[in-house]
């Protein structure tokens, strides 16, 4: 018997949490039990016990190759999916001028037109096709995509009649700064399977409208928030989320934030609050990266958030869960799609030429595809030294492409983002909130 080599030991008071990020088990051990599976002497521990920690993963059969179950895992999750899940920029403009966007300017505004609709909904068609997937799902993007509300329309449209007759389904979501929802789009939006809104708030009204403003430099702060209550009428046909984006410069306020949407009845079951953690990561927005939080400060953050945000009546599951890919656009069945039909993995990247996978032709065929596409798809954590000698890797994946490729221009690098540090602290609320 030897211990797993994913064994994480958190202090919990006195106590301390033994998680195994493989097998997902918990429990609350003794500290001296802890220094002795710190210091490998398994032999010290009483056969109960030994007994116990078999059962839960944390001690396995000295033949087990630990390594052999992850990556079994990761390559299924990688290319067995019956979903195709594409996020479409339905444009590159914007109603809206952040002070953090990486999308930048330089995109001339192009809206998606219908000669491009038209590719990207044959390339749709002939993947689900190809593939075999039994549902598509669209998430709408931009840019802000409600600017070309039209397409999307017609896009769904479409989608809707091509899964009809195949007998697949299909759902949408949309990505908005929230500006432009009203009760018409909602419905067309609903009509179309759609489960999720997803709407930008940086702070209260004086600092999210001098980060978030109109491109007269009006604030967007109201109007946002009258949509959001209309989501809020409408909580048991769609599932709303308000996406907090998080760097030095409104933490603070944040805390204000939340009471104030709290007050104003936000907290209900169907509306949950997502906190985004600004990072100056990409050209257009690296000036700003001065005022991002550094990785090991964004743990402690987050539990205070999570904290807070309960306490205003949101709900949320913290314990730390598998992740056998970082990011679903590691997988096969996942792409974006820019207005002018280009194809990448992630949205980051949407527009750098760098990472660009390749171009939807006329009859939707990918084409013109890059060595990039293959270089992401190749990414394995398993073969990056850190990553698989990372107590983290189950509950990782492996990070994220877009912090691996700016740390060294390469994607087979670890990408850690979100993880070392916040496992613990959810692990902590999770007790914390089990014991209450
Ligand atoms: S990306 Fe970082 S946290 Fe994730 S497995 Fe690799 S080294 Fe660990
Ligand atoms: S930024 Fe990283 S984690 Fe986010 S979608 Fe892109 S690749 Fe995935």
């Amino acid at each position: 018997m030897k211990l797993s080599n994913f064994n994480l030991i958190v202090p919990l008071g006195e106590k301390r949490i033994l998680f195994n990020t493989l097998s997902g088990h918990c429990v609350e051990i003794e500290e001296e039990v802890a220094d002795i599976i710190s210091s490998n002497k398994i032999d010290l521990l009483p056969p109960q016990l030994v007994r116990d920690f078999v059962n839960l993963g944390i001690i396995v059969e000295e033949s087990y190759n630990e390594t052999a179950v992850i990556k079994y895992y990761h390559d299924k999750e990688k290319y067995s999916s019956n979903m195709l899940l594409s996020t479409v920029l339905l444009t590159w403009g914007c109603n809206l001028k952040c002070v953090y966007c990486f999308e930048g300017s330089d995109h001339n505004f192009h809206n998606m037109n219908f000669t491009e609709a038209n590719k990207y909904i044959k390339f749709l068609k002939k993947q689900a096709i190809e593939n075999r997937y039994s549902h598509i799902s669209i998430c709408l993007f931009g840019g802000e995509p409600l600017l070309n509300f039209d397409m999307a329309k017609y896009i769904l449209d479409e989608v809707r009649d091509f899964c009809e007759k195949k007998d697949l389904t299909y759902s949408c979501f949309v990505i908005t700064n929230g500006t432009l929802l009203s009760d018409e789009v909602l419905e067309v939006l609903l009509y179309h399977h759609c489960n999720m809104i997803q709407v930008t708030l940086d702070g209260i009204k004086e600092t999210h409208d001098s980060r978030r403003m109109y491109k007269n430099a009006q604030g967007s702060f109201d109007d946002i928030i009258a949509n959001l209550k209309m989501l809020n009428a409408r909580k048991n046909d769609v599932h709303s989320v308000i996406r907090v984006n998080i760097d030095k410069t409104n933490l603070a306020e944040t805390y204000a934030l939340l009471k104030y949407i709290g007050k104003n009845g936000m907290n209900l079951t169907n509306c949950t609050v997502d906190f985004g953690i600004v990072r100056g990561s990409t050209e257009s927005c690296a000036a700003y990266s001065g005022h991002c939080l550094v990785e090991e400060e964004i743990g402690e953050v987050l539990y205070d958030l999570w904290s807070a945000a309960e306490a205003e009546g949101f709900k949320y599951n913290i314990r730390p869960m598998r992740k056998w890919l970082y990011c679903g656009l590691y997988s096969d069945n996942q792409f974006t799609v820019t207005p002018d039909c280009e194809v990448y993995k992630c949205w980051e990247h949407a527009g750098q030429k760098e990472h660009l996978m390749g171009t939807i032709d006329e009859d939707g065929n990918l084409v013109n595809i890059q060595y990039t596409f293959y270089e992401w798809m190749s990414h394995d954590p398993l073969a990056i030294k850190e990553c698989r000698n990372c107590v983290y890797l189950p509950v990782c994946g492996g990070g994220c492409g877009v912090i691996s490729y700016n740390k060294e221009k390469n994607y087979h690098v670890p990408g850690c983002f979100k993880v070392k540090g916040v496992v613990e602290k959810q692990l902590l609320k999770y007790f914390e909130d089990s014991l209450r």
